[in-house]
């Protein structure tokens, strides 16, 4: 706990504004206390703790009960106080001399903050947001180890890691990522405070896999609602489409939710897919071309199939009444192949099949990904696609590669090695191997 006492009492200055007069929109936690000083007021800092009240946060200045329960009622359609999370900052203000509690300021994330003011006159709950800017930014990067440690060496957001991956889900293995592969990227920073909070997009970015080139370029055209359309640089388009859903003539009997009342368990809980209801024996199919990672039985799914696509993406189909004879682990499938049958197998009321759609490791709603563009550039817009595009191009060329031992189209790689070892990277890697290996990110690329 830190505490900072301001003894500026006795200077009147234009600051000494009451908090109703501020101009909160402009203003930072940071700045709204430094105005505070001004005021007299002590500081007090700390974070969250686990399961902590907002009266206990306020407790290290005098508080009375009522004001507490206003401020909570007050807080109610604002700001839910139960969300706020253990280890988040926060800073409560108390006057210097009757130690009673005037301001709570609370971060909830990098951008968003909320002011309780628990003021005799002011009893409220207001939430602010932090101004958010938008930088362009270019990097390159060598992978020796992966792409994510690379990143990471190089200081970059690990968010651009995924957004890379989902650019070039259909392009590149990144299974087969390999030491040396190197990329170039020009790519949009969200900044806090001067700080990095993430990544806002990929406009351009090129990668060498295993001697090719592969480039990427965001286009948008007028019809392009989405605007994240990315193209080659031949302008034919870098996405795969999934097929809507894995039964044809089917109904949605249950979407995604985070929160269902299950119909066999009888009970509460998330249900993590789309439940697309067919008679007994419909055929389902991929959904998109891939590699079957599962094909087997289990009490929860009975009979079920996982696919992974790429890197990025897989897809799992639940309760079939059987498995589609040849579809095991390691086959190969295409997209609107058939990999087995409806049915009711496992935790199942009547026939569907629950399909599941998996995006760098994490289970999202099938119905809710928004895929850009297959189809190449219109002829219309050609030409302007490719001037655009030349420009990037030529801006992506001359984004150096880091470290002097790169230099050249060439790496040497006894070099990498020693510098590698010289770091002591055996202790890194093995505490960096993933684990989640649907990330492709935390793979190990280059095991030479
Ligand atoms: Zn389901």
């Amino acid at each position: 706990m830190r505490l900072i006492t301001c003894l500026l009492l006795a200077i009147i200055s234009p600051m000494m504004v009451a908090l109703a007069n501020v101009d909160l929109q402009v203003l930072s936690p940071s700045a709204l206390i430094e105005q505070n000083l001004d005021r007299g007021y002590t500081v007090h800092e700390d974070v969250v703790k686990k399961n902590q009240v907002l009266s206990s946060m306020l407790s290290d200045c005098s508080v009375d009960y009522p004001r507490i329960h206003k401020l909570v009622e007050s807080s109610k359609d604002i700001f839910n106080i139960r969300t706020m999370k253990a280890g988040r900052p926060y800073t409560v203000l108390c006057d210097a001399e009757s130690g009673d509690a005037r301001l709570l300021l609370y971060e909830h994330n990098p951008i968003d903050w909320v002011v309780f003011s628990v003021e005799e006159n002011d009893i409220s709950t207001k939430v602010f947001q932090k101004p958010v800017e938008i930088v362009e930014r270019e990097a390159a990067g060598i992978i020796t180890t992966s792409l994510s440690a690379t990143m990471s060496e190089l200081g970059i957001n690990y968010e651009l890691t995924d957004r890379l991956s989902e650019v070039y889900a259909w392009s590149i293995d990144f299974w087969r990522i390999q030491y040396g592969d190197r990329f170039r990227v020009i790519y949009e920073e969200k900044l806090v405070d001067g700080k990095s909070v993430g990544i806002a997009g990929v406009k351009a970015a090129s990668f060498r896999h295993y001697d090719g080139d592969f480039y990427a370029f965001r286009y948008a055209t007028p019809e392009d609602t989405l605007g994240m359309s990315y193209f080659d640089e031949k302008g034919g388009s870098m996405q795969k489409q999934f097929l809507r859903a894995p039964v044809k003539y089917s109904r949605i009997s249950s979407r995604y939710s985070r929160r269902r009342f299950h119909p066999v368990q009888k009970r509460w809980k998330a249900h993590l897919g789309t439940d697309y209801a067919a008679p007994k024996g419909t055929p389902i199919y991929a959904t998109a071309d891939g590699i079957i990672t599962e094909a087997r039985f289990k009490r929860a799914n009975g009979n079920y199939v996982k696919i992974r696509h790429n890197g990025t993406y897989s897809t799992q189909y639940l309760h079939m009444t059987k498995i589609k004879k040849g579809i095991r682990s390691g086959v190969k499938v295409r997209q609107g192949q058939v990999i087995g049958f409806v049915g009711s197998t496992g935790l199942a009321t009547g026939p569907h099949v629950c399909y599941r759609f998996w995006k760098n490791g994490k289970q999202v709603d099938a119905l809710k990904q928004k895929f850009p563009a297959t189809k190449p550039i219109d002829q219309q817009y050609y030409p302007d696609f490719m001037g655009y595009k030349d420009q990037l191009m030529e801006r992506l060329e001359s984004v150096p590669y880091p470290g002097s031992e790169f230099e050249g189209d060439e790496v040497d790689e006894m070099e990498v090695l020693e510098r590698l070892e010289e770091q002591e990277s055996d202790a890194k890697l093995s505490s960096s191997f993933p684990a989640n290996p649907g990330n492709w990110g935390l793979i190990l690329a280059a095991i030479v």
